[in-house]
């Protein structure tokens, strides 16, 4: 059978502005959307108002028309798509691969953080229980082995590493990792393409998926920018804004990161040139194999 056709995705939190590390997850998933002639999705991951700040989805969305990327299908939000997180997690309710969990934050404390049984239940009755959050039951010994197609074999105990995982907080919102899961199923995305801050998250992904029997798709993860002091650039102070009116130098310094020749996008004196470039000239092999790489962000060669 022909392979299914290609679908990739950039699912940004509007959690702040876009910053330059991730126009690098933005830029990069567009490429290789692109490099395989497939479909580019824009789904905004607004699940977490508490840590939402107003306003920064549709500034989000303005800056990455401003760098040409934009949508090729209507863009989704999570804050939307409730019903159908509440039809995953009831399934895997029923099925009994999860449980409601009570536990407090020094119960997970005291188990190192990794949760494999509820100490909550264990506790005299009667005692005030905070609000059930829902777990997924991760078997003992539960290994999830998978081809990143930029770093190479992963693998991770998940039992041992994270233990039974939030799928519903016990405030009521729904957990990244079964929304994020539930979305790429349901927007047959083929390709998740997105920084490496989210490689530690795939194996809990990959089995979640498992155990609500749909597809796993192929994962790429790009490297993150650190500044000149190591640290993450999304989270340190230096992060240099992005600035939608003069999009170029952002988009060169990200092609840049992504280990491209710059010498093809020198001349182009437009962001529809400058991608139209890009696109032929971009090379998946050239993208760093390591989870980090220092940000040039202002200073690449022009
Ligand atoms: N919304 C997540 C973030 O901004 C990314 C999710 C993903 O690409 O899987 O960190």
């Amino acid at each position: 059978a022909a392979p299914a056709p290609y679908r990739g995705r950039f699912a940004p939190s509007p959690t702040g502005d876009l910053h330059p590390g991730s126009l690098l997850a933005a830029f990069g998933s567009w490429l290789l959307a692109r490099h395989h002639r497939g479909a580019w999705l824009v789904r905004i991951e607004d699940l977490d108002p508490p840590r939402e700040v107003p306003g920064a989805a549709e500034r989000q969305l303005r800056a990455l028309a401003a760098f040409g990327l934009e949508s090729d299908e209507p863009v989704r939000r999570q804050s939307e798509r409730g019903e159908l997180y509440r039809a995953a997690l009831d399934q895997l309710l029923a099925r009994g691969l999860a449980f409601a969990c009570r536990c407090s934050r020094s119960d997970l404390a005291a188990a190192g953080g990794i949760h494999r049984r509820c100490l909550a239940a264990a506790r005299e009755p009667g005692r005030a229980a905070p609000q059930a959050a829902v777990r997924l039951r991760v078997a003992d010994g539960a290994t999830v082995g998978f081809d990143d197609a930029v770093l190479g074999p992963q693998r991770q105990d998940v039992a041992a590493e994270v233990g039974d995982f939030v799928l519903r907080r016990a405030d009521g919102y729904w957990a990244y990792q079964l929304a994020v899961v539930v979305d790429d199923a349901d927007q047959g995305i083929t390709d998740v393409v997105r920084g490496a801050d989210l490689l530690d998250s795939t194996a809990r992904q990959i089995l979640l998926q498992r155990a609500l029997r749909l597809p796993t798709p192929r994962y790429a993860h790009l490297p993150l920018l650190l500044d000149a002091q190591g640290r993450k650039l999304s989270k340190s102070d230096a992060a240099q804004p992005l600035d939608p009116s003069d999009p170029l130098p952002a988009l060169r310094a990200a092609w840049h990161a992504l280990g491209q020749d710059p010498e093809p996008l020198a001349a182009v004196a437009t962001v529809t040139q400058l991608l139209d470039q890009a696109r032929v000239s971009f090379s998946p092999a050239q993208i760093p194999k390591c989870a980090e790489t220092l940000a040039a962000v202002h200073n690449t060669p022009a």
